[in-house]
Formats: C-alpha cells, structure tokens, sequence
C-alpha cells in the first residue's frame, strides 16, 4: 500500500487519463526562445516524464508578437514552428508521460517596448508604458490565441494551458486596476470577464472536445483594486461551461507586494483558496505554490482541497520526485529550498534558468553522471554544500568515496543558514544528503581532522579539498572585545545576544542574522495563520485582491545594519528575494547605516564615522553586541599543504578554492561538474 494513495491515484478526465496527480507547473528555462535549444528543452521534459510525473505544462509562449514577456520571446504562431515543438512532445509521449503547451499572453509585463494592455497604464515592474488594444485588436488578440492551441494540437500536445493569473494580459483585462475601457470589454465585471471566456470558446471550438484546456486562474490576486472571490468562482463557473477540463491555482501579481513562493512562505500556504474554488465546481482544480514534498501533496487531495497538485521547481530540484515517493523512497527526495537563486532569478537575469540544489536542472545533456567501469578511490575532505555534491556524485558514478569532516555534523554554511527564522527548508538539503551517504555506501568520517600523511597512506586516487570557509574579522581597535562575536559563533553556539546589537556588515548574512536577532517565538514559516496576518493576506479574498493591513511585529531589540557602502541596503541580494529580506527588515524597524566607517569598539559600544557627501558624522552606538557579517575567508591550508604530492590528484572545489562570492550554487555546480570527470 503506497503512502501516498491519494495523490498517486489517476485522474479521469473524462477522453483522457492522467496516471497520477502530479503536475510540473509552467516555468520559463530559457529554452524555449530558440528553436536550436529545442534538443535539450525535450530532454529536459523528457527526463521529468520519465521520473513518473503525470502531466507537465511548458513555460509560456505568447500566441501573438505583442504579448512576447521578452523581444523575440518564445511564441507559438506559425507552422514552421511545429516540428520543433513535436521534439518535446514525442520525448514525453515515450517516456509515457503527457504534456500541455503554456499559452502566455505577457500584456504590459512584456519587457519590449512593443507591449499593449487593456488601457495605456505602467506596471510598476517594468519601464515600459504599454499602448492600449483597439477593441479591434482584442478580437484578433483571441483568434491569435485559438491558433497557437491549434499549433499546440498540431506539435501532439496533450493540452494547453492558458495563463490567467500571475498579473499577465488576461488578468489585467479581468481587473479594474488595468482596465478602465469603456467598450464592450470594459466597466462591470461581467464585461471584463468576457475576455477569458471568449479565448476559451474560441480555442475550444478550434481544438475540439478531446484536447485538455487548462486555465491558469488568479485565486487572490494580492494587489489593491482587484478580484474577491466571489468574482473569481462566478469566473471558475463560466469557464467550467465554456469548455475548460481543468482550472489551476495562481496566486499574486508579479507587482504584489507579498511573497508568494519565497522559502519563508509557508508550506501550501494558498491551499484554502484554491479549496473555495474546488467547492465551487465539479471540474478537477490543482493546487499551487509552496508544495514541495509528497506528505503536502498528499495532505491537500486527500483533504478534499484540491484533485491535483502543480510544482515546477520541486521537479527542477528533482526529476524523480514522483518515482521516490512512488517506491517509498522519500527520503532520497533533493528538496526545493525554494531559494529561488538558480532559477527564477536566471529567468529574470535573461540566463537559462537551472536549479541550485541540482546543476543538472536544464543541462541534461551537458552534465550526465554516467557510470564508471573503474572505481576510482576518492577522499572528500570537508562535508559542506561542495563537499558533499562532490561526494554523492562521486559514489552515484561507482566511485569508493571516503567523507572526512572535522565537525560533528554535515551541512557546512547550511547548518548555519537553516537556523534562520524562514530557512528551515535548507534542514530537507542536509537530510538529503545525509540519506544519500548512507544509500550509496560513502564512508562518512565525522570529528576527523585528516592529514596529507593520512591521505597518502590511504591510498587514495583523487583527493577533493572542500573545505570552506571562515568568516572574515576585520582589524580594528577592540574586535576582540567581548561584545564582538561572528555570525557563525552566534548561529552555531546558539549565543544569547543582548537587548541592543549592531550587525557589522549588510550581505546575505548580515540580512539574515537581522531577521535572527529581530525574531522572537516560532518562526512563522511553520504556522500559516501567523504569516497570513503579518503579511495582511486574508486568503478567503472577501477584500479585493485578498489584501487586509499586515501586522508584522517591530523587533524587540535594537538592531541597527551597517555596511561601509553607501549605496541602498541590500542592493546585491538576489532579484526575487532580496525586496522581501528588505521589506522584513524594514517592517521590523530595524536601522539602517550606510557610509560607515568602524573606529574601534569598547565598553561604551561600536564608536563609527558616518560620512554622506561632504558630512561627516561620529557616533557610539550604545551596544551589548556586534555581530561580524563582514563576508568570508577561503580555509584552503590543507590543500597548499597537499597540492605538491604526487601519491593522488588534488582538487579544489567551494568556499575554499573562492571565497570572495560564498555561493552555494556556484559550489555545488562546480563540485558537481569536478565529480562527474573523475
Ligand atoms: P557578502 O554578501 O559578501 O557581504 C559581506 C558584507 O560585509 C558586505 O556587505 C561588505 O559590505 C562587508 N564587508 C566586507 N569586507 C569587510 C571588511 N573588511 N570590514 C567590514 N565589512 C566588510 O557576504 P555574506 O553576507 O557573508 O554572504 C555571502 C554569500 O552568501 C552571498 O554572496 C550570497 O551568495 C549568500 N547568501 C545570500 C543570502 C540572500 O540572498 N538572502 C543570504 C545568505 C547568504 P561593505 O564593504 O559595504 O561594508
Ligand atoms: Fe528550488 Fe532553489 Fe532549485 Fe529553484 S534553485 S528549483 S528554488 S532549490
């Protein structure tokens, strides 16, 4: 009997069968704009499908030039493009898997100067003020739509799914907040909602009954001005009569305010939005977001709350997701951190989009573990992010890998980053980890300091040096006063810091230690009323948009955030997250310092200069402690120490080859790419 019984269990859709219900959402890889990457987008699909998932959808492609998310953006408008596309659906077809076509209309979130929208208003994410459709244009903008689904039909999809939600054209037609028209797809609700229902009626009628017609629907759009639900389950009805097979869950704008997948959003949070929605109709409705492991997919269904669940970046992070849970191999799952850091920030830096936990997300046919026919005796010497994709890669090929790490647990940097109020899910990447050393028989030596004599009198082949990183301790006068302590002293000894503390330093860390130390009681990550509230979500939407006032607690200590830049805080975190570390922050009062230079510390406090222009300014600030965030050093002595032997070859990988940008992603790529050689 699996564990799983509800969520393995096929769906009937009435012409067609699903073998579970399990879909890979839409998500843009970068593949998709040119037709030379269609080899590896159908590998890519390819290698999901063949991991047991039961349906995947593409990223989006536009039906018609003016609504491209990119200038020349993927699109689906001719007949040339055809036999491209039939490469990814006879990949999936034969991995016994089936596949919908994203039909993504961008509206004024198209970053061209080129884009249009129901009425001439700016996003405030793009610089692009869009030029408003004629009420001719948007009945062509339809038939546009029904000839990409019959392009879709044409290339043997199985389906397409239509995006109505994330804040794209459909949903600025559906909203007064983007819609001000006066004609016939302006003013009541019931005219705004024409548009949807009319590209459903059209591709309907172009496809016939036995296509799949996925509509993507905006559940709570999370920006002022917009949908109740009332308006969105009289939506849900309309199409479930016009002729949709299945309605899937969007949940905010890409101009919302409130994070919606980041990894301090808690697990399913927007469950019950979709559940009003499910209670609503007799369709078949899939739950999104914040899904990633099969105790909360099976959870959702069996509760009745949704018939489906849809994750994008769980299948990134592991292809054979499904297959795991299938052959109650759960604990062998590569958890989404949800860190956003490899994928949807590649996507929003123009780069193929990848998967930090797993390099071979989107390069499938670049990185390929094959098999070895000689086992090569490894030593992987530290058990950090580097240390340990080296080592599991390594011993996934055949390799005799040995894990020596001097602390008494593995993890490295993510030990510490796991102890961040919102961060627990880097917890599932160490549990991974410590599952696949155990499954692929690695030797893992804990509280072992090992030498090069030890090394070489091992016998070893390849010795794989990774051993991190150290924090970086600035000089200056008094930072060995017993105020000062590092960021890894505070997280790992658990420190019990005073009422007043200044965070020298404003990267990754410093943010993180801020939000630490502006933290008291359980993390609201792991209780979804407590998120909703300080968020102002109201997730049964009675409030437009479902937005209500936040009540995010103020810190109870003094913080203050000091980086020697005098640029913005936080200007170099990542794209997608960076603003919600920021607005955390902000929320919790915590004081921001730029310009700063440190003058000594001592018993009154952190003495510091402030210069801004021309001014200048010193101040004590009165402090119980001060936190060392100021960045990290490379710990690679024993690999000076080894590099000159001849016994075995000597390699370099993580923190402790480049310290300058700590970056697990670079880490377990690069370690990832050495191991695959060996
Ligand atoms: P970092 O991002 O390089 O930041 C180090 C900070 O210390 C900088 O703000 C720098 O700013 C300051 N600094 C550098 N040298 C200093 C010195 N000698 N004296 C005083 N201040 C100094 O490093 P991190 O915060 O340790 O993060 C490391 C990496 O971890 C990041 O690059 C990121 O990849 C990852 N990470 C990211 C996140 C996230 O995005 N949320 C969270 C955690 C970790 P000034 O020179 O202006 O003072
Ligand atoms: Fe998930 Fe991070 Fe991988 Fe993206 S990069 S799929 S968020 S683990």
């Amino acid at each position: 009997m699996s564990q799983y019984p509800h969520m393995l269990q096929p769906l009937d859709l009435g012409f067609t069968t699903l073998k579970n219900r399990v879909m890979m959402g839409s998500m843009h890889t970068g593949l998709e704009d040119r037709p030379w990457h269609f080899t590896e987008l159908a590998e890519y699909f390819a290698e999901r499908a063949r991991g047991g998932v039961g349906l995947l959808v593409t990223g989006g492609f536009s039906p018609n030039r003016s609504g491209d998310l990119l200038p020349f953006g993927s699109k689906l408008i001719s007949g040339w493009q055809v036999p491209f596309h039939k490469k990814v659906t006879t990949a999936v077809h034969d991995a016994g898997s089936k596949i919908l076509l994203q039909v993504l209309h961008a509206g004024r979130y198209g970053y061209t100067p080129f884009n249009v929208a129901p009425t001439a208003i700016k996003s405030p994410i793009t610089p692009f003020k869009p030029r408003e459709l004629t009420t001719k244009q948007i009945y062509k903008t339809i038939g546009h739509y029904a000839r990409a689904a019959k392009l879709a039909q044409k290339a043997n999809y199985d389906g397409i799914e239509i995006m109505g939600s994330e804040g794209y054209f459909i949903t600025q037609m559906l909203n007064a907040r983007t819609n001000k028209r006066t004609d016939e797809w302006g003013g009541s609700y019931e005219n705004r909602m024409r548009f949807p229902l009319e590209v459903v009626r059209a591709v309907r009628k172009a496809v016939g009954p036995d296509f799949i017609l996925m509509f993507r629907l905006s559940m709570l759009d999370l920006v002022e001005d917009a949908s109740t639900m009332e308006e969105v389950i009289m939506l849900a009805k309309a199409l479930e009569e016009t002729g949709v097979t299945l309605i899937n869950t969007g949940i905010g704008w890409h101009e919302a305010r409130v994070p919606t997948i980041v990894t301090s959003v808690p697990r399913a949070a927007f469950v019950d939005a979709t559940a009003q929605v499910k209670a609503a109709v007799k369709i078949p409705v899939v739950a999104s977001n914040r899904i990633n492991m099969p105790d909360v997919a099976e959870d959702i269904i069996s509760s009745g709350k949704a018939d489906m669940v849809s994750m994008a970046r769980p299948l990134l992070a592991d292809p054979f997701w499904v297959k795991k849970a299938e052959e109650g191999r759960a604990d062998e799952i590569n958890t989404c951190i949800a860190c956003n850091q490899a994928c949807l920030d590649h996507t929003f830096e123009n780069k193929r989009a990848s998967c930090l936990v797993n390099p071979r997300a989107c390069h499938e046919t670049e990185l390929v573990y094959t098999k070895v026919t000689q086992a090569r005796k490894v030593a992987v010497i530290g058990a950090g992010p580097a240390g340990l994709a080296a080592a599991t890669v390594a011993a996934e090929r055949g390799h005799k890998v040995t894990l020596f790490e001097g602390r008494s647990e593995i993890g490295g940097q993510f030990t510490y980053a796991s102890k961040i109020p919102g961060k627990e899910e880097f917890k599932e990447t160490i549990r991974y980890f410590s599952t696949m050393i155990e499954r692929l028989g690695i030797d893992l030596k804990l509280n072992h300091q090992v030498s090069s004599e030890e090394l070489a009198a091992a016998g070893f082949d390849d010795v794989v040096v990774a051993t991190g990183v150290a924090p970086r301790i600035p000089s200056m006068p008094g930072i060995d006063h017993p105020k000062v302590v590092s960021y890894q002293d505070l997280l790992s000894k658990e420190l019990k810091l005073g009422e007043k503390v200044a965070i020298m330093g404003a990267g990754g860390i410093g943010f993180d230690v801020g939000e630490y130390l502006a933290h008291e009681g359980e993390s609201t990550t792991l209780n979804t009323q407590a998120w909703m509230k300080e968020w102002g979500v109201d997730v049964s939407n009675k409030e437009r948009g479902g937005l209500v006032k936040g009540e995010m607690e103020v810190s109870h200590r003094k913080l203050y955030l000091l980086q020697r830049k005098a640029s913005a805080h936080g200007k170099g975190l990542n794209k997608t997250t960076g603003w919600v570390h920021r607005a955390v922050l902000k929320m919790k009062r915590v004081e921001m310092i730029g310009g700063v230079n440190y003058d000594k510390v001592d018993d009154q406090g952190l003495h510091i200069t402030i210069t801004k222009g021309e001014q200048s300014e010193q101040r004590v600030l009165d402090v119980d402690n001060i936190v060392v965030c100021a960045g990290q050093e490379s710990v690679n002595g024993l690999f000076e120490a080894l590099k000159e032997n001849t016994a075995f070859r000597t390699h370099l990988v993580g923190g402790a080859e480049f310290a300058g940008e700590l970056d697990a992603k670079r880490a377990i790529r690069k370690a990832s790419e050495l191991a695959a050689s060996l």
